[in-house]
Order: structure tokens, then sequence, then C-alpha cells
């Protein structure tokens, strides 16, 4: 079963053309590393996944439902209703290489914060999965810090325990660890890589190749707003069959 199915996708700002037809599908408890020059459309199709950004054309599909439009009568498409669009964007995760904390808020308190507005949990039933998940990720400890008395690793976890506290189908990663001193990467990369053994379906932007190759189950390699190959690690990174694939790797490995 296909959890997130991409069909065709393009995305233009102006006259330039970001995306030119991506097609990907991910099948559920799936991990997909996706890599690439910068400029290359990574984040865009991580931003049209959840909807931050409407693409121009194509479709996208969230565990069997169309993301953001419905067909109307004239064969065309009609955006959602926000409280439709917002209930399913509630289903997608997702982090970014800025964690984005509240800084007047607790590290508890960050995490139920959409969770009691969104889903209109109870504070008590958030609060009790927020310390499950803060567990999860190493920090229980800290659920009463301000997120500015933290390391960038530490942030990042809580970042993570955040998204899951709204109990997403999918998590969107984009270059979670790029801003992170390089003895706090590790911790991020190790919670990373238990959601992916915990099944969780994953896509995630990386410049750690040896991340990708350790947690995903398929690389894609991205260049100019297309995917140009798609493959098993192992077989990816020993013998990229693409030449600008190839060449990504000399520069980056
Ligand atoms: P990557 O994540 O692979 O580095 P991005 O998806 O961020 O690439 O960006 C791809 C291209 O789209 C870049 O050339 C970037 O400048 C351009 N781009 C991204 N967002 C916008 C925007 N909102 N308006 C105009 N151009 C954009
Ligand atoms: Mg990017």
């Amino acid at each position: 079963m296909a959890m997130i199915s991409i069909k065709g996708l393009t995305k233009r700002f102006g006259d330039l053309q970001i995306l030119k037809g991506v097609d990907l599908t991910v099948a559920e408890k799936e991990v997909v590393a996706i890599i690439g020059p910068s400029g290359s459309g990574k984040s865009t199709v991580l931003r049209c996944l959840n909807f931050l950004e409407a693409p121009s054309s194509g479709e996208i599909f969230i565990d069997g439902k169309r993301l953001g439009y419905e067909d109307d009568i004239s064969g065309g498409r009609k955006r959602l209703k926000d409280a439709d669009l917002n209930r399913q964007r509630a289903e997608i995760g997702m982090v970014f290489q800025q964690f984005n904390l509240w800084p007047h808020k607790t590290v508890i308190e960050n995490i139920i914060e959409a969770p009691m507005l969104v889903r209109k949990t109870p504070r008590a039933v958030a609060i009790e999965t927020g310390r499950r998940l803060l567990d999860r990720v190493g920090l229980l400890a800290k659920q009463d810090v301000y997120p500015s008395t933290l390391s960038g690793g530490q942030q990042q976890r809580v970042a993570i325990a955040r998204s899951l506290a709204m109990q997403p189908k999918v998590m969107l990663l984009d270059e979670v660890t790029s801003a992170l001193d390089p003895e706090t990467v590790r911790e991020v990369l190790d919670v990373i890589k238990a959601l992916a053994e915990e099944g969780m379906t994953m896509v995630l932007v990386t410049h750690e190749m040896a991340f990708a190759r350790e947690v995903a189950d398929r690389v894609i390699f991205m260049d100019e707003g297309q995917i140009l190959e798609a493959a098993n690690p192992a077989q990816f990174f020993s013998s990229p069959t693409h030449p600008r694939a190839r060449a990504f790797l000399e520069k980056v490995l």
C-alpha cells in the first residue's frame, strides 16, 4: 500500500519552473532519502508534500487521500476548505533545519500546543503523551526548561517530539542536522533511526550520505527539478548510473 503517491508534480515560481514533473511512490513504513545539489528542488518537494506550497500541477495522495484539492465539476481542481486542509496537514509531520520552537514556552508546552489546539486533546492527555515522546527522544528530564537552555541537538529532538505529538502518518525531515554542532548530530540521527525501525514512513532530505545509506530503504537523486535516479542505497552509493549522480557523489563523498 502506498502511503505517499506523487504524480506529475510541477511547481513554478513566476517564470521559473522549479519542479518539472516529479513522480514518486513511498510505501507504508518505507524510508526514502532525497539527495542532490543545492537548488535542485528537494525542499520544494517536501513543502508540496505538506502543502506549505501549492503544486502548480500534478497530484499528491497521502494514505490514499488526495492532498489539498478535490475534483470540481468542470474536470479541474478545487482547493479544499481550510478546515479539511488543516485536518490533512495534521497527519503530515515536518521538521526543518531550524527548529522553530516557541522561545517563551517550556519544552512540554511546546509539545502539547498543537494537539490541544488542532486535535482538541485534553491538556492532561496531551501532557501524558508529550512526556512519553520526550522520554522516547531522551529528554524527559528537560520538560520544564526553556528551549534556549538546550543544545541544538536537544532542541531538534524536542522539535521531532513535537511533530510526533500530532501522531502523523508520515514524517518529512528537511536537512534536520545541517544547523547542528557536529557533536550533537549523531543524537538526532539516532532518534530518526529509531523512528525508522519503529515503522514510521519518512521522506528525508539530507547531506549526510553515510546516514542515508544507513537508514534509507531507497535513495532518490534529484537535479534541476527532476528525479534522475532512484535506487537502493547500497547500489546507488557503489555504482550510481546517472552521470550527474556520479559527479555529485564524487564531490560529496
Ligand atoms: P533544494 O532544497 O534542493 O536546495 P529548493 O527546493 O529549496 O532546493 O529550491 C529550488 C529552487 O527553487 C531554487 O532555485 C530556489 O531559489 C527556488 N525557490 C524556492 N522557493 C522559492 C520561492 N518561494 N520563490 C522563488 N523561487 C523559489
Ligand atoms: Mg533545501
